[in-house]
This record gives structure tokens, C-alpha cells and sequence, in this order.
């Protein structure tokens, strides 16, 4: 009897202390949102996965909706997040200009707003990305090097995602000079509606169409917009010739691998989610955004409105630095690698 009266009373003990421990983890840990704006690259499940990992390891909890690509959707994810309790919101814009109202009523709540990868213009807007002018410019070197003249063709991101023209910003940077001095002629240019790969296949299909396909070299803006493009060129017998992309994505680094794409600049997601998820943490907790470590003020958006960002840097992978994503443990050597033949394999390969 008073073996089994010990037993309940440990017994309620512990229900008690699981209850205290549930009700200070919903009053006090840091409630983290996060709104995306759509999956469609495979790297922002990678982004998702470090970012969730930082906000635990720092005692904070991570909640999240999926935007699906859907303006109205993004706005009300964002209401929601800030219903469940969110301190602080990550947002992932699907649309820079839309989703301002939404960000602007978290504001008026107090709530801080980290513009995550993608611009938002908010004077109060905490700006974390990869430096977007330069992954443009490493884009265009990476075509430049292989094909220095000719005809040449720019598929740009998304029109509603400011990297689109920060991308096409630093691609013209470097290639200008040729373009003034007539050795390239550019014969076309078009946005990519939500960055679809279809839709840069069915823009390059049309261009190389309009130019009897010839056509030297594509700025593709993406890793997902280059295999649009390189579906575009195997239709019409020209893979092989200077495609850039961005991203890492595993086919992209295959195509690298087997020149059907030049350069793929790769911004390691894991690093941009782990920092989103340290700095989320940091504000939730009240810390000023210019207290930040590692932070700059920063105005070159349309608006010239000056933001406190942070820039992590990119690096361009070509056929020569293939193994610089494996040893990252990125991708595995096999993904990289894959029916890439023995004669014209890549050092990252033999
Ligand atoms: C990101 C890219 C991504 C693209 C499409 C851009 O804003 O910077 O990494 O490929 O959106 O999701």
C-alpha cells in the first residue's frame, strides 16, 4: 500500500512537471514565423531544415505556413502567424510589393520582420541574404570566360522578386564593356513568370525560334530557369554551349558535370536558414537590429530606403570546383557525378 502511494504520488509529480515545463515553453520560448512563398526550388527545404535547427538550438519554437505561390495566401499566413503567438516573422516574399500591407500591420504590432533572401522596402525591415549583385556578376563570368563574344541571350527571375534585377544588375556589370564595344549583341531578354522552369523553356524556345538559333550563350538566372533552358537547347541539338545557373541544385550540378551548364553559383542555404534562425532569436529577445553582429546599413533597393542587412557570400561552381559542394557535404559525389563518362570526367569526378 505504501509502495503504490509513493508510486501515484512520483507519478502526479511528474504530469505536474510536464505541465509547468509545456506552459513555460508556450509563454516563454521565442515563437518563430515563418512564411514561405512557395517550395518550388529544392533548396528551400534545405533553407526550412537549418533555420527550424538554429531556432531550437537557441530555445525558440518554429511555426510556418506555405504560401503556394499565392499573393492573397501570403498576407493571410502572415495574419496567422502573428494569431499563433509569433514574436518575431521571417518572411520569404512570393511578391516584394504585395506582401507589404501584411509585413506593415506585423510592424504596427511591434512585431520585428526579417526579409529573408528576397527584398522587402520597409525602413523597420531586418534584410538577411546572399549578396545578389554578386551572384549576378559571377553568373556573367562564368559565360564571359568560355564565350567573350556572339550572340547572347539574359533569362531573368521572377518580375515580382527584386533579385531578379539586383541578378541582371551585376550580369550587365561585367558584360557591358563587350556589349558597348558590339562583340555581344544581345538577341534576347525575358523575365520568368514565378521563376517557373517551363516558363524559361517556352521563353528560350521563342528566342532561339526569332533567331534561327543562333544563339552562343544564355545568363540564366537560376539553376531551375538553366534546365529550362538546356530542355529548350537539347530540342534543337545546341547543348554544350555557355549556360549559367544559381542554387546548387543537385540536377544542375550534374549538368555541370556533364557541360551541359558552366556555372551554377552556389549559396550554401544551410548557412542563410541557420543565420535567419540565430538572428530571429536575437530579435524576438529584443535585441535592436543594428546590435546584430555582422550586420551594414544598406540602400540600393528601388526605394534607396536604408535597411540593416546582412550578406552571406556566394560561390561560383564550375567544372573545375565541382568538389568544393561535395566537400561542403552538399551534394554526394554520386549526385554529382551521375553517367558522367570516364574519358570527359571533371576532377571532382575521376
Ligand atoms: C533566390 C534564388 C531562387 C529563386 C527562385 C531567388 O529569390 O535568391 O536562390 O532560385 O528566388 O526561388
Amino acid at each position: 500500500m505504501r509502495i503504490e502511494h509513493r508510486a501515484f504520488r512520483g507519478w502526479i509529480l511528474s504530469i505536474v512537471a510536464a505541465g509547468v515545463l509545456c506552459a513555460w515553453s508556450t509563454v516563454f520560448a521565442q515563437t518563430v514565423g515563418v512564411s514561405w512563398s512557395n517550395f518550388q526550388e529544392e533548396r528551400w527545404k534545405r533553407d526550412e531544415a537549418a533555420m527550424k535547427a538554429a531556432i531550437e538550438k537557441a530555445g525558440g519554437k518554429y511555426i510556418s505556413a506555405d504560401a503556394q505561390g499565392s499573393n492573397e495566401k501570403q498576407a493571410a499566413d502572415i495574419d496567422n502567424l502573428i494569431t499563433k503567438g509569433a514574436k518575431v516573422l521571417v518572411v520569404l516574399a512570393w511578391d516584394a510589393d504585395a506582401v507589404l500591407p501584411a509585413v506593415k500591420r506585423a510592424r504596427a504590432e511591434g512585431i520585428p520582420v526579417i526579409a529573408y533572401d528576397r527584398l522587402i522596402q520597409d525602413k523597420d525591415v531586418f534584410y538577411l541574404t546572399f549578396d545578389n549583385i554578386e551572384v549576378g556578376r559571377m553568373q556573367a563570368q562564368g559565360v564571359f570566360k568560355v564565350k567573350a563574344a556572339g550572340n547572347y541571350v539574359f533569362i531573368k527571375g521572377a518580375p515580382t522578386d527584386p533579385n531578379a534585377d539586383f541578378l541582371h544588375k551585376g550580369q550587365l556589370e561585367v558584360l557591358n564593356p563587350a556589349i558597348k564595344a558590339g562583340k555581344i549583341k544581345v538577341v534576347g531578354e525575358q523575365y520568368t513568370e514565378g521563376w517557373a522552369p517551363e516558363n524559361a523553356q517556352k521563353n528560350m524556345e521563342q528566342i532561339l525560334t526569332k533567331n534561327a538559333n543562333k544563339v552562343d550563350a544564355v545568363v540564366a538566372s537560376n539553376d531551375g530557369t538553366a534546365g529550362g533552358v538546356v530542355a529548350a537547347l537539347r530540342a534543337q541539338n545546341l547543348v554544350g554551349i555557355p549556360v549559367s545557373g544559381q542554387d546548387g541544385d543537385i540536377a544542375a550540378l550534374n549538368r555541370v558535370a556533364l557541360g551541359e551548364q558552366t556555372v551554377s553559383v552556389f549559396k550554401d542555404a544551410r548557412k542563410l536558414g541557420e543565420a535567419a534562425g540565430s538572428v530571429a532569436v536575437q530579435l524576438a529577445k529584443g535585441k535592436k537590429p543594428k546590435d546584430v553582429a555582422g550586420t551594414v546599413t544598406w540602400a540600393e533597393g528601388t526605394k534607396k530606403i536604408p535597411m540593416i542587412s546582412m550578406f552571406l557570400k556566394p560561390v561560383p561552381v564550375t567544372k573545375d570546383n565541382l568538389d568544393y559542394v561535395i566537400t561542403a557535404g552538399w551534394a554526394t559525389k554520386e549526385q554529382v557525378c551521375k553517367g558522367v563518362a570516364a574519358a570527359k570526367a571533371p576532377k571532382a569526378c575521376k
